[in-house]
């Protein structure tokens, strides 16, 4: 698949000014600064569709693409900041709540995680939601160049184990400053989209 158009059509924390809900949807989520807007921008093939971050874990809204006229790409806000209060993390919990249980079209939720490290204890939180949602399946390793190939296989090993992974999940290395894997990521939405 190639993604010839993308166009920002909504950003907000409130479901009552969410697009309708009458696309399919594959969102993102991950911790603040994992390189979840630099993916989003290769995928795109744009540079600055989403905004790579200054200050992270600035961003409390989510984000709405229309992609290719034919679904959507959905940014999840980033979480795991170390300094917002409680109150901007149970917000954030709620939005996420509110969105996830009430998407019709919301197919799969695509968790991003650095590659260089053991997921935290907020990747897993993250993903034993998407496993209750059942949108989980996916994972994105990012800066896959921060190590050298030979690594990829025991990098992903901590990666499956300490998410509890599926042995059919797939978990695929990108790197968004080489440009490298996503084609395959884009494979694994197209067939989201056709199954
Ligand atoms: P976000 O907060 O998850 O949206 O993360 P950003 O996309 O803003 O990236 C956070 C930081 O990681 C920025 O300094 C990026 O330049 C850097 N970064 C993102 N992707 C990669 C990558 O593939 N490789 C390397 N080496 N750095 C990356």
């Amino acid at each position: 698949m190639e993604i010839k158009k993308a166009e920002l059509v909504a950003v907000t924390a409130d479901p009552k000014q969410y697009p309708p809900d009458e696309l399919y949807e594959i969102a993102f989520a991950g911790r603040s600064n994992v390189g979840k807007s630099s993916l989003l921008n290769l995928l795109t093939n744009r540079k600055k569709l989403a905004r790579v971050s200054q200050s992270p874990g600035k961003t409390r809204t989510i984000n709405f693409y229309e992609i290719n006229d034919s679904f959507r790409i959905v940014d999840l806000p980033g979480y795991g900041y170390a300094k917002v209060s409680k109150s901007v993390s149970e917000s954030w919990g709620k939005m996420m709540e509110r969105y996830f249980e009430t998407r019709q079209g919301l197919l799969k939720v695509i968790q991003l995680v650095d590659i260089r490290h053991e997921p935290s204890k907020q990747d897993v939180q993250m993903y034993d939601y998407l496993k209750h949602y059942g949108l989980d399946g996916i994972v994105v390793a990012t800066k896959a160049d921060k190590i050298s190939r030979n690594q990829y296989q025991k990098s992903e090993k901590v990666i499956r184990q300490t998410l509890g992974m599926k042995p059919e999940d797939k978990v695929i290395p990108i790197s968004s400053l080489k440009k490298t894997g996503h084609e395959k990521l884009l494979e694994e939405i197209e067939k989201i989209l056709i199954d």
